[in-house]
């Protein structure tokens, strides 16, 4: 669960974010979508602690990560920030697994090295969740040799591998050949249908409309409006809304 209030952020004297308010209950899929250059990804970026806001609080699994004050914000402490920014794996547009590392050796590195979790083990879960992405059969292989879907299925494992609470994907398929986006949206939905809690900032409408349990328009650094599915498409009132479906459907 995600509750983030009255988040501010701004590079030099550009406010990205302006007061944006967000709920993400547990088991909940909400896709965030809108205009290029509306602040979607530096509000991912900012549930994670990539990047820092300026004022606003955030809850992650009902733990503070940083409490809006009279001066703007205030984090706590840097062992808890990493421990709760744990709590969330994100997945980019760009793969960004390790080159120098095989399929397998992406998956336990984390887990091992960082969590500090018995090999073996990891290993026994990576397995599964290789076989979850339909890549068993890439273990040993080194990521060059791989399609983008397929680097982008591991990516998700590789993520899943740290046991995240929740996770946040930034246009996972939109770097992807048309052909490969749709093996990287069956990972997805499957997730979805397993009540993983998950933040999707996406230009795939399909998959907003069909799997989303919320959907978010941002533009402007400002939450223009949010609801169902069937409230953003069918029936939406925000005008810029209106505009930006006419122009992406
Ligand atoms: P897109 O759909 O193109 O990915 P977006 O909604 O994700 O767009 P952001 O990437 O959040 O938009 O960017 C919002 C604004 O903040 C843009 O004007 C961008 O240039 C600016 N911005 C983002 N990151 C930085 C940064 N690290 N330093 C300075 N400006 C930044
Ligand atoms: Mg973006």
């Amino acid at each position: 669960k995600i509750k983030a209030t009255n988040i501010w952020k701004k590079f030099n004297n550009l406010e990205v974010l302006k007061g944006i308010d967000l709920e993400v209950n547990e088991g909940e899929v909400v896709a965030v979508i809108g205009p290029s250059g509306g602040g979607k990804s530096t509000l991912l970026r900012c549930l994670n602690k990539l990047e820092t806001i300026d004022k606003g609080s955030i809850t992650i699994d009902g733990e503070e990560l940083c409490r809006e004050t009279s001066g703007g914000t205030e984090y706590v402490k840097n062992n808890d920030v990493r421990r709760i920014a744990c709590k969330m794996g994100m997945v980019f547009q760009q793969f960004n697994l390790f080159p120098h590392m095989t399929v397998l050796e992406n998956l336990i590195e984390a887990p091992v090295n960082v969590q500090k979790r018995d090999k073996a083990e990891v290993i026994k879960e990576a397995e599964v969740l290789l076989a979850k992405v339909g890549l068993s059969d890439k273990r040993d292989v080194y990521p060059r040799k791989l399609s983008g879907g397929q680097q982008q299925r591991v990516a998700i494992a590789r993520a899943l591998a740290m046991k995240p609470a929740i996770m946040l994907f930034d246009e996972p398929t939109s770097s992807l050949d048309p052909e490969l986006t749709g093996e990287v949206l069956r990972a997805m939905r499957e997730l979805a249908d397993e009540k993983m809690t998950m933040v999707v900032v996406t230009h795939e409408m399909g998959f907003a409309r069909e799997v989303a349990t919320k959907v978010v328009f941002m533009a402007d650094g400002h939450v223009q409006e949010q609801g169902s599915p069937e409230e953003i498409f069918i029936n939406p009132k925000n005008e810029r809304l209106k505009s930006f479906l006419k122009v992406i459907l």
